[in-house]
This record gives structure tokens, C-alpha cells and sequence, in this order.
């Protein structure tokens, strides 16, 4: 069965392997210099000033960002289920919570984040998903961010890149806080989270808030390659290999580019089969269709055709499906899940096959190398 849920997505072998050896004790000489090895893997990959990792699934992280970060009210967007996360997380430890919420197709705009900002100046921090899973929706948060800190340079921007990370480049000049979780475009098993962060938010976070995620102890402990509490050692392991395989190999640009190309190639597939892609504004990490057929066409895409896509939740559920597009994926597995898709619409009677979408993935996907040399 080819794993394409939109998280977990497949680990691979190389890392599986890396994984497999004996558990090193977390505070020793072997232990640190792969912590820092990691540590400075990760700083390439998220681009912040500082850079945290916590045993933790990303919720921890979202949560380390929000009792560390927010000191009043947490203004958060909610167009899904992660956004919808951290007005609760807000709730949860009896901060005030400013929510603008949208259908899970549309993207947040910088015009009404400013004006939430305006009409409420108790306001100090702003949650927001960069790609949020719940509708495969990639919100502007860059232009956001920068919007943000042109009114109010003291509100700290959190920016929950748990589908984004790994994915494409985050541009993080106007970010303070950016979240990465391990079991969605990093490719490892869950239970590791990161949080990247800026100066600015260091110097927010002063001591810190909370025990266990207080992220004071954690900054001033893992700039020491070590950790407040055990480190989750076969996961920073794990991270340390898969960043190395990606830096060793052709890096993260051909990641991200193969990533945005292949995303692409599927959406025009899925399209010439007369599908739909759901958000207004797609994120790379995902394809999402939404059908009325959805739950028909996914249940025949695991019974028939050995592919495992994600569906929807809430009121979505029967009514999307999802397609991952995060990590190391061959193209020719990505063939094979839009050819299934197109089979199992044929089997439904929407349509007679024709090998429509694979020849438009493939078309899409090497045009450069298809293309005819200029003369
Ligand atoms: C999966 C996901 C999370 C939550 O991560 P857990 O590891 O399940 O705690 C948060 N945000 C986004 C955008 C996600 O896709």
C-alpha cells in the first residue's frame, strides 16, 4: 500500500536504518556532538536565529509558542483545524483569544489582520498555520508577518509551518516563531517538534513560561548541544540523517523545487480528469480535492488500487481528499496515484479511462526536459 496521507508520510529507509542502531545514553560525549550536528542541520533548514527541538508532537511546539510567546491576547486564524488549535490552546491557559475564522478554502488576508490589530491593541501575539493540512490551504503569512510588524513591531508572529517546513523556503525576516513537526515533510516517525525563533523572540521569552515547555530552559540547555529534559535521541538521530541525506545529496532547493513541481503536475492531472482542487490558494504540501464522490473515490483508491490518501474531518468529512506531496517522493509513484484516481472514476461511471491524467502529470512534470531545444 503506497502511504500518501498528507502526515505521516513514509520514512525513509536510509533513516529507518540510522534509527535502528543501539539507544545512546543523552548525556554523553557521542550523544551531544550528534545534537549538535543536528542543531546546525536545522539551523540551514529554518533559516532562524534560534533554533529549538522538543520531544513533543508538533502540538507541544504550538503550545511552547503560545504560553511563551503570548503574555495577553493571541489574535489566531481559523480556516481549519490546526488554526482552530490555537485559539484552544490560548483558551487552555486563560489568555484572551481574538479568532478570525474562515471557510477552510480561504486564505487569511494582511487588510484583516490589521484591522484586528487596530480594533484590538491588547493583542500581542498572532497565530497563524503557513500551509494549514485541514483543507491543503497555504495562507500568505510572509506578507502577513510583514503587515504585522509594520503597525505593531512588538506582536510576535507565530507561524505553525508543520506542513511548510521542508516543503519550500519560509522567508522568516518577519517571523518570530516558526514551528516544524517531525512526521510530516521532515519524514520522520512523530514525537519530535522545532521550533525556530528570532532574536526578538528570545528576548520576549526572557525566563520563560510553563515547566516542561518552557523554552528558556530549552534555549539555554540546547546551546549547550544538550537538553532540558531526555532528548528524544532516535528522533534527533533520525532528523540528523535525513538532513544530511538531503544536504549530501542534491539539497534542499531540488527538494523544494521537485516538491512545487510535482504538486503542480498533480493538481493539472487531477484537473483534466474535470476534478476540483478545493482551496482558493493551494499549498504545496498537499493536493486536495474536494468531490462529491470523495469518500467513493478514496475507498476504491485503498481497495483496488493499494494508494491510502487522506479525507476530510468536520464538516468536510466524505467531502475532500487529500494527496501528500511532502518528502522524498518519485515522480513515478505520483504517476501511479493520479492513474488510480482516473481508474477509480472510471469504475464509478463518471468517466471513460483514458490515461488522461498520467499523461498530464507527465507532461507537466518534464516539460523542461520535453521541451524541444531552441535552435
Ligand atoms: C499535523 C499538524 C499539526 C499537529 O501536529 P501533531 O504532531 O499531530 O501534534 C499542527 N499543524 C499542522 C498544520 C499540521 O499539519
Amino acid at each position: 500500500m503506497l502511504l500518501f496521507t498528507p502526515g505521516p508520510t513514509p520514512v525513509p529507509e536510509s533513516v529507518r536504518l540510522a534509527m535502528a542502531e543501539p539507544t545512546l545514553h543523552h548525556r554523553t560525549p557521542e550523544f551531544e556532538a550528534i545534537f549538535k550536528e543536528t542543531r546546525e542541520l536545522l539551523f540551514e533548514l529554518m533559516a532562524t536565529d534560534e533554533v529549538v527541538m522538543l520531544a513533543s508532537t508538533g502540538t507541544g511546539a504550538m503550545e511552547a509558542a503560545v504560553t511563551n510567546l503570548c503574555h495577553h491576547t493571541l489574535l489566531n486564524v481559523n480556516a481549519g483545524k490546526f488554526g482552530e488549535r490555537f485559539g484552544k490552546i490560548a483558551q487552555a491557559h486563560g489568555l484572551n483569544n481574538v479568532e478570525i475564522k474562515h471557510e477552510w478554502d480561504t486564505p487569511a488576508t494582511a487588510d484583516e489582520v490589521v484591522a484586528a490589530l487596530e480594533a484590538n491593541p491588547d493583542i500581542d501575539a498572532i497565530a497563524i498555520q503557513i500551509s494549514e493540512s485541514a483543507g491543503g490551504l497555504r495562507h500568505p503569512v510572509e506578507g502577513i508577518a510583514k503587515a504585522v510588524k509594520e503597525v505593531r513591531p512588538d506582536v510576535m508572529v507565530i507561524a505553525d509551518g508543520i506542513t511548510a517546513v521542508g516543503v519550500e523556503r519560509i522567508d522568516v525576516t518577519h517571523i518570530d516563531a516558526l514551528i516544524a513537526g517531525s512526521q510530516k515533510a521532515l519524514m520522520l516517525p512523530p514525537g519530535l517538534a522545532i521550533v525556530g525563533l528570532s532574536n526578538a523572540a528570545v528576548e520576549k521569552i526572557g525566563e520563560g513560561k510553563g515547566y516542561y515547555l518552557n523554552l528558556a530552559s530549552e534555549i539555554k540547555k540546547q546551546r549547550q548541544n544538550t537538553t532540558a529534559y531526555t532528548a528524544a535521541t532516535t528522533l534527533v538521530i533520525g532528523l540528523g540523517a535525513i538532513l544530511k541525506q538531503i544536504k549530501e545529496g542534491d539539497g534542499l532547493g531540488k527538494l523544494y523545487c521537485d516538491t512545487a513541481r510535482r504538486a503542480k503536475a498533480t493538481r493539472f492531472a487531477l484537473e483534466a480528469l474535470g476534478l476540483h482542487s478545493y482551496p482558493k490558494s493551494p499549498a504545496r504540501s498537499m493536493t486536495t480535492i474536494d468531490d462529491v464522490n470523495a469518500k467513493e473515490i478514496r475507498d476504491l483508491l485503498k481497495t483496488d488500487f493499494g494508494v491510502n490518501v487522506a479525507g476530510g474531518q468536520d464538516h468536510l468529512k466524505g467531502k475532500i481528499f487529500r494527496i501528500n506531496q511532502m518528502g522524498l517522493i518519485e515522480p513515478y509513484e505520483m504517476v501511479w496515484v493520479v492513474n488510480a484516481v482516473e481508474l477509480a472514476l472510471a469504475k464509478l461511471g463518471r468517466r471513460d479511462y483514458d490515461g488522461t491524467a498520467s499523461r498530464v502529470f507527465n507532461e507537466e512534470y518534464f516539460k523542461s526536459m520535453l521541451k524541444k531545444e531552441d535552435a
